[in-house]
């Protein structure tokens, strides 16, 4: 791990050595290119209108090596473009960070101007936090390698990268660490609010597994947290979600696995649901680490409805195929799709459901104990569905490693939980928006009662359910908050409000 933090301080360095002229400075952005610029209009963190001026945005653009896009910019509506099509925002300005050192002026510049910030790493907010309106948008985008020391069995990865690059580099080695379940998630994001994925039962979340992590603070400072540095800040960044910083790069650490495994889809009919729901519920608590079963009971547009369960096992095929068998005994599935398959596939097999763009809504919560009675609330939840849209409730398996963990740990405190459920619908006709989210709000409404907390990396609530959602670890990361963040520079994301603020 040492070696790697001086490799990474190493590298730090160099950069700064090269001279300015050698960078292509005045080449690469937008803002700059122009003689002069206009005064932008732009919003504060607490919403006051506020006028920047052209000369001073024109002088951060010069101080960046990526660009500065402003409305006008080419480039700037794919940039602002957000993962769930529901949101169009504008920022008034976007920083394609290059590198740390861009990240620290666009921190720098939005904290001087008060500036609403937003980061975006790979763009996968549900509830589009990452794209503001009127303020500055830093874009994590550029910033997206994944290297991979295999000696070490450590992996570091840039705060913009996406899944689909970390699970390539490590898988090539014989390596993984738990990723989402959808390549184009980003890292970052995903990371520092915990990170469930296929693996997670077997190796914990995507942050346990976290080792270092450069940030970027609100005083624009660049920080290394790990357990040996800013062990508090460390703490924090492992479930918080954005609110102590801008991560740049974390490093990983990777198991061996074997890259085959036994995964795929298994499909049954409506009817038969109530039956293998039981069967799971109680197998749950039993089930061998290396297995995970996600279960979505979904509706589709043209009233067709099923249980699909996406199975990942990542131990030896044998002992898999037995695993499964009472599952395909119990009742005929309308279609199994489960077989050897490698791992990096089994993780690209959302990419196209779950596409960017569509306009998605998502209800949830975290499941501690499953029941009859829960059984009973989603399958009335789809079975009530009627909208042209696709309508599922969705429960990601927690458990194994992800349980073993101390609450008090890490911030991501819900270690005893079941599984991570929502309720989630995507359409494309805006004349549905207002139906849907009425659905999916009532829907809720019943499936709630079965949840205590919620995964900060789907909504951004504030009050009641955020204290639920970190028990005994709020008072410590609003004490972290108050301290890093007084004034609440990173404010999109599920908000532990600063003390005061
Ligand atoms: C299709 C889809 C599938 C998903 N599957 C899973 C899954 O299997 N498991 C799971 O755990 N979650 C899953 N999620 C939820 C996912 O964890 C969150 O959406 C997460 O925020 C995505 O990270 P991002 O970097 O892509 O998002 P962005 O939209 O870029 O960022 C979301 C927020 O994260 C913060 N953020 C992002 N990057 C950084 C950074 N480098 N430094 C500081 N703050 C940052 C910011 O507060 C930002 O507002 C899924 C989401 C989607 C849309």
């Amino acid at each position: 791990m040492s070696v790697i933090l001086k490799r990474r301080h190493f590298m730090r360095s160099a950069l700064a050595a090269i001279p300015a002229a050698a960078l292509p400075f005045g080449k690469l952005f937008a803002a700059a290119d122009a003689a002069t610029i206009d005064d932008v209009e732009a919003v504060t963190g607490v919403g006051k209108q506020i006028i920047l001026k052209g000369a001073d945005v024109k002088d951060f653009a010069e101080r960046l090596r990526g660009e500065l896009l402003l409305r006008s910019s080419a480039g700037y509506d794919t940039a602002r473009r957000a993962w769930n099509g529901a949101f169009d925002r504008h920022p008034a300005l976007i920083a394609r960070c290059s590198g740390p050192a861009d990240v620290m002026e666009a921190v720098k510049f939005a904290a001087a101007n008060q500036l609403l910030l937003s980061v975006r790493g790979g763009g996968h907010s549900l509830s589009g936090q990452s794209v503001c309106e009127k303020g500055l948008m830093i874009d994590l985008s550029q910033m997206n390698s994944a290297r991979v020391d295999p000696r070490k069995r450590m992996a570091t990865i840039e705060g913009g990268a996406l899944l689909g690059a970390l699970d390539r580099e490590t898988l090539a080695h014989g390596l993984a660490t738990t990723a989402g379940t959808v390549s184009h998630t980003g890292v970052g994001g995903l990371t520092l609010g915990g990170g469930f994925g296929r693996l997670g039962r077997r190796f914990g979340l995507a942050c346990d597994n976290v080792r270092a992590i450069d940030v970027v603070t609100a005083d624009g400072r660049f920080v290394t947290a790990s357990a040996q540095e800013n062990k508090e800040l460390f703490w924090g960044l492992r479930g918080g979600g954005g609110n102590f910083g801008v991560a740049t790069a974390f490093d990983f650490q990777l198991h061996p696995v074997d890259p085959m495994m036994l995964g795929g889809e298994l499909v049954y009919s409506f009817d038969d649901a109530p039956a293998v729901l039981k069967y799971l519920f109680d197998f749950a608590p039993e089930m061998p680490e290396e297995l995970s079963l996600d279960l979505t009971l979904l509706r589709l547009p043209d009233d067709m409805r099923a249980l699909s369960l996406d199975v990942c096992y990542s131990g030896p095929l044998a002992s898999g195929e037995k695993l499964l068998a009472p599952l395909r005994q119990l009742r005929k599935p309308v279609a199994d799709r489960v077989v050897q398959t490698p791992y990096i596939k089994l993780q690209q097999t959302a990419d196209v459901s779950l596409g960017h763009g569509k306009k998605y809504y998502i209800k949830g919560g975290f499941v501690q104990k499953t029941s009859a009675a829960l059984i009973d609330v989603i399958m009335a939840t789809i079975a009530d569905a009627k909208l042209p849209v696709v309508q599922v409730v969705s429960m990601q398996p927690a458990g194994g490693a992800i349980k073993r963990v101390s609450p008090s740990a890490t911030a991501f405190a819900q270690r005893g939980l079941a599984y991570n459920s929502f309720v989630l619908a995507a359409w494309e006709d805006p004349s549905l928006s207002e139906a849907v989210g009425q659905w999916a709000r009532s829907a809720w409404k019943n499936v709630e009662p079965h949840t205590h907390g919620f995964y900060v990396n789907e909504f951004n609530e504030d009050g009641g359910r955020m204290k639920a959602t970190y028990g005994v670890n709020y008072d410590r990361l609003v004490a972290l908050k108050t301290k890093l963040d007084p004034n609440n520079l990173f404010r999109l994301n599920a908000n532990l409000a600063p003390r005061g603020a």
